[in-house]
């Protein structure tokens, strides 16, 4: 045996799976086929927005504050700046189910602030809002610094012992009741169970998963600020935008606080369609696409330069549900796997690090991740 638990993605889940285990004194041998905090990853392009309660996508979950305190921990145990606790805002018009059922949860206190279009004004300036509008605010969540995050738990990792195999993809898994047998750069490894995490290579690597993760293309693109110091952390929080009149999310932005000092990042919620898992990605960005941000950045924010400097395209793998396929995958033995995160998962890979060392270690899958197999796409056919 070369390792009790492999894991086979060093990305954003698998990073702090690593991490986990390690701390917890299980013998790792981690792959990933690039360098650790490579640009490619669903990690890619500086930051990730962390909603709590206002997550506009899933609202709250379970595995958020435990999450919260994850990131906290690894800063203190990195030394590093990970989690930048600007607060988050949504901001909507009032007659919109989805800021009714904020005012809602916000009337229950949970750290929730509801302002009107003048209060939103006088806090945050830069955001255009008239009198059908409302902001809902939340003192919780913020940005991770996504890629030096999956960079300090690899290393944190790595202090505890793990060991490390990069640069070579691991082509082939097999497993049976005595393990795990892989190859990565034409060696054979063997271990007695496996965490997978390959994200938008996940229909690659693990073929029987094809038709339940698929990958889908995203971007990012970054404006320069007029006036920085409207745009810091302290007065300017991670937002999401609804959009008037449209019930799909697809039809939201959100954005950052100037984490670089100098701009804003702001994007579309939505994806950009299917494309085939690949390592060579293309950073060209359709006109039109730019062309439709900059409309909506006109409409939204003010004191933000019209034309954005900075555009980075990434890729991540979708479900049809848009919730993760997490736990042991069936048919191979020995195997976890954690794929499918669905443009939302970076706000909870801390926990998730948690979630799979334990399953890799104990065997059972706890309440928070039940109901995320697999198997949920064969019971929804039937
Ligand atoms: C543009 C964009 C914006 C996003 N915004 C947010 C946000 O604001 N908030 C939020 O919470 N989430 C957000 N997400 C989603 C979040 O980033 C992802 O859900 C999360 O990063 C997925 O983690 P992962 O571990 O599944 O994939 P990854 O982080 O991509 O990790 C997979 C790893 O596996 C490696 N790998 C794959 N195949 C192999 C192999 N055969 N051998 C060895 N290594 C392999 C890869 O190189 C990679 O390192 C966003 C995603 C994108 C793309």
């Amino acid at each position: 045996m070369d390792a009790d638990v492999a894991v086979v993605g060093l990305g954003s889940m698998g990073s702090m799976a690593a991490w986990q285990l390690a701390a917890a004194g299980t013998d790792v041998l981690a792959f990933e086929q690039f360098g650790i905090g490579d640009r490619r990853t669903a990690a890619g392009g500086e930051s990730r927005a962390l909603f709590r309660a206002l997550e506009p996508r899933t609202g709250p979950t379970p595995l958020v504050d435990r999450a919260i305190q994850l990131w906290e921990q690894l800063e203190e145990e990195s030394g590093h700046s990970l989690y930048v606790r600007s607060g988050t805002l949504v901001i909507g018009k009032r007659s919109s189910a989805r800021m009714r059922a904020l005012v809602d949860l916000a009337g229950g206190g949970r750290g929730l602030e509801v302002l009107d279009h003048l209060e939103t004004r006088r806090r945050y300036p830069a955001h255009i809002v008239g009198p059908d509008d409302l902001a809902v605010f939340e003192n919780q969540g913020g940005a991770l610094r996504s890629e030096p995050a999956v960079v300090a738990a690899a290393r944190l990792a790595g202090k505890r012992g793990a060991r490390f195999v990069t640069g070579h993809p691991v082509t082939r898994i097999e497993s049976g009741p005595a393990g795990v047998t892989l190859e990565a750069g034409g060696r054979t490894y063997r271990a007695r169970k496996a965490v997978v995490t390959p994200g938008l290579w996940t229909s690659t690597l693990l073929p029987e998963l094809a038709p339940h993760v698929v990958t889908r293309r995203c971007a990012l693109s970054w404006w320069a600020a007029n006036d920085p110091a409207l745009f810091t952390p302290e007065r300017f929080p991670c937002f999401v935008r609804e959009s008037a009149g449209r019930a799909r999310s697809g039809a939201e932005y959100f954005g950052m606080p100037a984490l670089d000092g100098s701009s804003v990042k702001f994007a579309k919620l939505d994806t950009y369609g299917l494309v085939a898992p690949t390592d060579r990605l293309d950073q060209y960005l359709e006109d039109a696409v730019i062309e439709t941000d900059r409309a909506r950045l006109r409409e939204s924010l003010t004191g933000l330069h019209d034309y954005p400097h900075r555009i980075h395209v990434a890729m991540e793998g979708f479900t049809a549900d848009g919730a993760p396929v997490i736990g042991p995958l069936p048919g191979r033995e020995n195997v976890i796997v954690a794929a499918g995160f669905s443009g939302g998962g970076f706000r909870i890979a801390s926990a998730m690090g948690e979630v799979l060392a334990g399953i890799a270690t104990s065997g059972t899958v706890p309440e928070s991740v039940a109901g995320l197999s697999v198997e949920r796409f064969a019971a929804a056919r039937s």
